[in-house]
């Protein structure tokens, strides 16, 4: 569509007050059918939103600028877009054009293609990655097609049939999620380009999925998470309609591929904004489906929730004070209940106690992993932390100084700490490490032996979650 085929958005006086009246003004008089596209873009100018260059990364203008000189559009799309919008600085941001992925290729020399159905670029520019994707057409949801997908949309030359893939910069925005997801910052005039009613919903505050909410939570169950975990994350409300098919709809999750769902669930909860979005995944019912057996143990496992409640707090606090984390933690806390409870049904049919809890420890992570996966890298390091917790309560001799030593020992110990506050061991098992670690962290008379000294300080080095991993 051309720009100046495209009504104005009204011109109002400058200000961020009259800009607000402005657009509710122009807004009402906007045929905003739910999730049926405008089928000409409102267009705000530049002098009438929030968002200036001066906030966008140098290398996704770079990109934006060079597509729009070789003739190309060049819009800023997605969650940068709407972040920006909300005052939010966006962690990422995405770009879509009418290029097509080898024209993309051409431009930009730093840049390779990924994925074979729907291909888009990655340009790089040192460490920052910008993802640069072709307009497309609504291919019914799945953003991760599989290989079976993969091979439907090849025709007998293997050729990829990109006439049904790609599509109008319209049908691009419809096939989003989220209205507030689907606003296009265009370079060419600096103004946003709103098909689907998007900035009437970023003026509300609200999340709201376009189309059917039902059918398009059949396309594809993650949108039902990504609701919970955006309006989480900018404290938006969920509209209605989006909110209330989630706790019936929620089962879906279950036939998610068990990859892609971790890269979800760590999305959404390994995050600054990670506590708030775990009390809707838990109040709406997604950790049933996500961790069933941990979903079965919080029943009746009051401290089980407090663990897992503390454990993303942490690992929130930890990310805002650019310390690292670790999912090994995070898993290592929410399968906890279900190990727990599974390790005493085996004691009970006559188990003895390390093994039972090595037993529940196998069988939990066998069942996890069919529904959420959990790469080998942070499985072995959470058994670890699993199966240090009985040597927290070996405290004579030589067990300390040789628990202390282990790899995973800070971690460990600050699963411990966790376990303390909920309730679960005594403070004091809790305090004796803190003090056993103080007496080895002072100043000391010389090492007995040699390199013990070295080794006291590569252990304070290591920071818990982070530690040793
Ligand atoms: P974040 O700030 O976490 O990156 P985001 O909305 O940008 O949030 P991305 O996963 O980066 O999330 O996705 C980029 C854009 O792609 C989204 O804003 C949305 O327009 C579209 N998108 C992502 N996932 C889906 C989906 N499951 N269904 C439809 N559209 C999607
Ligand atoms: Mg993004």
């Amino acid at each position: 569509m051309d720009s100046d085929e495209i009504p104005a958005w009204p011109a109002t006086a400058a200000g961020a007050g009259s800009r607000r009246e402005g657009c509710s003004r122009a807004l009402k008089n906007r045929p905003l059918h739910r999730g049926l596209a405008i089928s000409e873009p409102l267009i705000i100018p530049r002098a009438e939103h929030g968002i200036s260059r001066r906030q966008i990364s140098d290398s996704a203008l770079k990109v934006l600028y060079r597509l729009n000189q070789a003739g190309y559009r060049g819009c800023l799309v997605g969650g940068g877009v709407r972040d920006l919008l909300l005052g939010v600085q966006p962690k990422d941001f995405d770009v879509a054009t009418d290029a097509s992925p080898e024209e993309i290729r051409e431009l930009f020399s730093n840049s390779r293609l990924i994925g074979r159905r729907f291909r888009l670029a990655h340009v790089r520019f040192g460490r920052e990655i910008i993802e640069v994707s072709t307009f497309r057409a609504d291919m019914s949801g799945d953003e991760s097609p599989d290989e079976e997908d993969d091979r439907r949309a090849m025709d007998d030359a293997g050729r990829i049939l990109r006439d049904n893939v790609y599509g109008s910069i319209e049908e691009d925005a419809r096939r989003r999620d989220f209205t507030v997801n689907a606003l296009y910052y265009d370079i060419a005039d600096f103004g946003i380009h709103d098909y689907v009613g998007g900035m009437a919903d970023i003026e509300q505050r609200q999340l709201r999925l376009m189309g059917d909410p039902e059918t398009r939570y059949r396309e594809d169950p993650v949108r039902m998470l990504r609701a919970l975990r955006i309006a989480a994350k900018l404290d938006l409300e969920i509209e209605p309609a989006t909110l209330d098919p989630i706790p019936r709809m929620a089962g879906l999750l279950a036939d998610v591929p068990a990859a892609r769902m971790f890269d979800e669930v760590l999305k959404a909860l390994m995050n600054p904004d990670g506590p708030a979005a775990f009390e809707t995944v838990y109040e709406y019912g997604l950790l049933d489906v996500l961790f069933p057996a941990t979903g079965a143990a919080l029943k009746h496992d009051s401290a089980g929730l407090m663990i897992i409640r503390r454990a993303i707090a942490n690992t929130a606090q930890r990310i805002r004070d650019d310390r690292p984390v670790t999912p090994a933690f995070l898993y290592a806390a929410f399968l906890w209940p279900g190990v727990q409870a599974l390790a005493a049904r085996f004691q009970e049919e006559g188990r003895p106690p390390a093994q039972a809890l090595a037993m529940a420890q196998r069988d939990i992570l066998v069942e996890q992993v069919q529904r959420v996966s959990l790469p080998k890298r942070f499985a072995v390091p959470m058994r670890e932390i699993w199966q240090l917790q009985p040597r927290f309560h070996k405290q004579r001799g030589k067990q300390p100084a040789r628990l202390m030593s282990h790899p995973r020992f800070r971690a460990a110990y600050d699963f411990l700490l966790l376990r303390a506050e909920a309730g679960e061991v005594d403070q004091a098992t809790a305090d004796f490490w803190t003090q056993a670690q103080e007496a080895t962290d002072s100043p000391a008379p010389a090492p007995s032996r040699p390199g013990s000294a070295g080794r006291r300080r590569r252990r304070r080095r290591r920071g818990g979650q982070g530690g040793g991993g």
